[in-house]
């Protein structure tokens, strides 16, 4: 299937490491122009060698702390204009809503929040007079069902969904769709260190929590990032015009409701 992708202007966030990385190789795998920022340019640069040798039209990387306007800033500088955005950066931290300042949930906001906003804000009426775009949010699972342990997460990526619904709505006459991918539990880094942050709460090692988690799983099995990258891929693709703001869960049946 030609997904309509080659030569298109793609910016995938967090894209060093885990979902976002997944995301950049099946764009570029489609031949798009990508774009990755993330904080480590070590790990950009060979992230960029391996993104051209799958296929992308061209890789250009930007070192960018995106939880801060000035990351948002340095992506900008080098191109303003997108035909794809994923949006996408590291998780909020564990733990208990009682032991977080005000300074933590305005960083949790500035990361999953207010850069997608202020990303799309400053690409999305080009994407409109050009009539064709493609925004991708990767959330989680939590904006369905509460993660427990995971509270600054739960809270903030519920203002950037309901903001998204209402967006989506604007723009998608104008050829722009906007969705939110939500992950279940993929096997990432980040968790990794999500169940290294449980085991220490907990006392129980962090392979233990890892079986307990799957053993209830229907899947039984960690979602693969590839998994998460192909449908993005697609949600980006030519195909994909009338699939607009929807929440895509990717959780292997976690989920119970219908
Ligand atoms: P990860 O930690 O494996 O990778 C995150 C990527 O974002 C890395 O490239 C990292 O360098 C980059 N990054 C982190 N903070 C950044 C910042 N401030 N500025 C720029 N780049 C930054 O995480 P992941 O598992 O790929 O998760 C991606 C997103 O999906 C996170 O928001 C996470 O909370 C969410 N999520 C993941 C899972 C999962 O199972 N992996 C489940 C639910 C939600």
């Amino acid at each position: 299937m030609d997904l309509g992708l080659q030569d298109k202007r793609a910016l995938v966030c967090g894209a060093s490491a885990g979902l976002g990385l997944a995301c950049a190789r099946a764009l570029a795998k489609e031949g798009a122009h990508v774009w990755i920022a993330a904080r480590r340019e070590s790990l950009l640069k060979e992230r960029a060698i391996e993104l051209s040798a799958l296929g992308a039209a061209s890789v250009t990387w930007c070192v960018a702390d995106l939880s801060e306007p000035k990351g948002v800033e340095s992506v900008l500088a080098q191109q303003s204009e997108f035909d794809i955005v994923v949006t996408n950066a590291g998780g909020p931290r564990q733990g208990d809503f009682r032991q977080f300042t005000r300074d933590d949930w305005l960083t949790a906001l500035d990361t999953n929040m207010f850069t997608p906003i202020e990303l799309v804000k400053r690409v999305l009426d080009g994407m409109m007079e050009r009539g064709f775009g493609r925004i991708v949010n990767i959330t989680s699972s939590g904006v369905k069902q509460a993660v427990q342990g995971l509270d600054l997460s739960n809270g903030v990526r519920a203002g950037l969904t309901g903001f998204m619904a209402g967006l989506a709505r604007q723009s998608v006459s104008r050829g722009v769709t906007i969705n939110n991918l939500l992950p279940g539990t993929f096997e990432t880094d980040r968790l990794a260190s999500n169940f290294l942050a449980q085991s220490a709460r907990t006392g129980v090692d962090a392979a233990t929590l890892l079986a307990q988690r799957l053993a209830v799983h229907p899947a039984k099995r960690l979602g693969q990032p590839e998994e998460l990258g192909a449908v993005c891929a697609f949600l980006c693709s030519q195909y994909a015009g009338y699939i607009n703001g929807q929440n895509i869960l990717m959780d292997g049946g976690s989920y119970l409701g219908a």
